[in-house]
């Protein structure tokens, strides 16, 4: 961290893009400063300039459009927990929100950041991925949207510009007769980095799967879905056997490494397992 520093606080968005125009690829986003403050504490950030988007109100609040709910970038885990909207409409959104760090992280860290910080391992992403979200993205230049499926490029690499912000992320709602998943392996129940994280959604009629999506963090450079898997299970009778192939597929198509957190193979059993749990709870 350098010891001069600037912050842009702007209070309305075409000055935060007016600010980004100009100065992208120098200024830093900074929303919650949940992921940034980590870095500059530890000297990994060399930045010297910040843009503070807290203030921007454009990117707050939780709407309802239909089929669709919107959720601003700045929306706070604690609001996404609390929001009747997101338990209603997205469960496992609530679920995963509820094991992002503790009360204090929870207060600050927010949906957008989560998303942008790209870590494969980020609670919120699954649920995203699995959901097919979409990502409302502004510049100067004007706004576009992006599939959360498309976002990432690489390990923690986006198709995000410089002088671009995550403006919302747009979640379809869960439809009546679909059922939602979340579940993440740490090393304890709150306050861990997961070693597997799965997000599903899936409707099952007459004990046929008629549609099911499936999404793995911290098993791959990025988020991933797991389209083998699903197309496994897609039309199929729901049956002990079909949960077994399932949990073997899933544990084949994921590509986890060994790290300091866990091992590849205990990585790929687990997953297995977390479907297999989904899919008796779909059963
Ligand atoms: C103790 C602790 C525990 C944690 N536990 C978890 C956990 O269990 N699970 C988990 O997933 N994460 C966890 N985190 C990480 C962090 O809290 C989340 O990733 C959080 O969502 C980050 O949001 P933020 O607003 O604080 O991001 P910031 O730190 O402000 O920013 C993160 C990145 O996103 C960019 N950015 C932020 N908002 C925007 C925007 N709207 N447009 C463009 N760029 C943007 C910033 O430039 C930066 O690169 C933890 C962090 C700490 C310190």
């Amino acid at each position: 961290m350098n010891d001069q520093m600037t912050a842009y606080s702007p209070g309305s968005l075409s000055e935060a893009y007016a600010i980004l125009a100009e100065r992208a690829g120098t200024v830093k986003i900074i929303a919650g400063g949940t992921d940034l403050m980590v870095l500059m504490n530890s000297h990994l950030l060399e930045v010297a300039e910040f843009l503070d988007i807290w203030r921007l109100d454009e990117l707050r609040g939780i709407t309802d459009e239909g089929d669709v709910l919107r959720i601003g970038a700045l929306a706070t885990y604690t609001q996404l927990i609390r929001s009747p909207l997101i338990q209603n409409h997205a469960p496992a959104l609530v679920a995963a929100s509820r094991t992002i760090g503790a009360i204090q992280i929870q207060n600050r860290g927010t949906i957008g950041g989560n998303i942008v910080n790209a870590s494969p391992a980020g609670d919120s992403l699954p649920v995203l991925a699995a959901y097919d979200a979409e990502i409302e993205i502004g510049s100067n230049r004007g706004t576009r949207r992006v599939n959360f499926n498309e976002f990432y490029t690489d390990y923690r690499s986006s198709v995000l510009e410089p002088d671009e912000i995550v403006l919302a992320v747009r979640i379809p709602k869960l439809r009546d007769r679909e059922r939602d998943f979340f579940w993440k392996v740490g090393t304890r129940r709150a306050q861990a980095i997961s070693k597997t994280v799965l997000a599903a959604k899936a409707e099952v009629t007459d004990s046929v799967i008629q549609s099911i999506s499936i999404s793995v963090g911290s098993v791959a450079p990025t988020v991933i879905r797991t389209h083998e898997t699903e197309r496994l299970l897609a039309d199929q009778q729901l049956t002990s056997a079909l949960i077994q192939q399932a949990g073997e597929s899933i544990a084949n198509e994921i590509s986890p490494i060994t790290d300091l957190r866990s091992t590849e193979h205990y990585r790929r059993t687990v997953t297995g397992n977390v479907l297999a749990k989904f899919l008796r709870q779909l059963r």
